[in-house]
């Protein structure tokens, strides 16, 4: 059977490696840094990423894991696994966090703030539409998500969402009392993938839409058992 290796420190591995199951792959429990040398592609899964970090320092993983990233195996991070791969990290109340990095983004860690700001909206991922016809949409559970609020330019975007943010505009009526409040509408990137690297703000693996592990592994090159019907949806959960 094929496998794929998930960090097991803190998290939704558990989730991750039902998720592969479910496509006839073995989702291998990573804690120490020697496991990582019988694996050829790794997911790291949503969580908290300063619990995460601690962890993975405890256990001596971060050179290995770096190792792993820039050696070019595929990775793939949701959420917490997202924060961990970029390569710089805002919105810390407190000092920083050790990240593994190879990401060319900046990601804001709370971005869509706490955890009862936490929702479900359906995505629009091209990428995940199948040649048959099959939809486009994917429903992202969204946990104190994080969200990419810089990307370089070898950056794919995978999917986007809209936010709404307000500013005081002067443009029309300079005086003080005149200020106008503006509602400004933007985008804010939420699934990227750079070569080898994958990331995902969101959780698919707390869905029965094994879309975004079928992608995973086309991209690690692993077939499982049931991976050939890849891109088509399960029923959402
Ligand atoms: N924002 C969280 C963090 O900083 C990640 C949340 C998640 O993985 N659900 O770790």
């Amino acid at each position: 059977m094929a496998v794929v290796g998930v960090l097991a420190l803190q998290g939704s591995f558990h989730e991750h490696i039902a998720a592969l199951r479910k496509l006839g792959v073995n989702g291998v429990e990573i804690r120490k840094p020697e496991q990582l040398l019988n694996v050829n592609s790794l997911i790291i899964p949503g969580g908290e990423s300063t619990a995460m970090a601690k962890l993975a320092e405890y256990h001596n993983l971060f050179p290995a894991l770096r190792e792993f990233v820039q050696l070019g195996k595929p990775v793939w991070g949701t959420c917490a696994g997202l924060i961990f791969l970029a390569n710089k990290a805002a919105g810390q109340k407190i000092g920083g966090q050790e990240l593994v990095g190879g990401l060319d983004c900046t990601v804001h860690r709370n971005f869509f703030g706490s955890q009862i700001q936490s929702f479900e909206t359906e995505l629009s991922v091209p990428e995940l539409a199948s040649k048959e016809g099959g939809p486009e949409t994917f429903r992202g559970i969204f946990i104190r998500a994080p969200a990419i609020i810089e990307a370089g330019p070898d950056v794919q975007v995978l999917a986007d969402y809209p936010v709404r943010s307000n500013r005081l505009s002067t443009a029309d009526s300079p005086t003080e009392d005149k200020k106008e409040n503006v509602e400004e509408e933007s985008k804010v990137i939420v699934a990227v993938r750079q070569g080898n690297i994958m990331g995902t703000a969101f959780h698919p693996e707390l869905t029965a839409d094994t879309r975004w592990h079928s992608y995973f592994l086309k991209m690690a090159n692993v077939s499982g058992e049931e991976a050939s019907s890849s891109l088509v949806p399960a029923e959402a959960s």
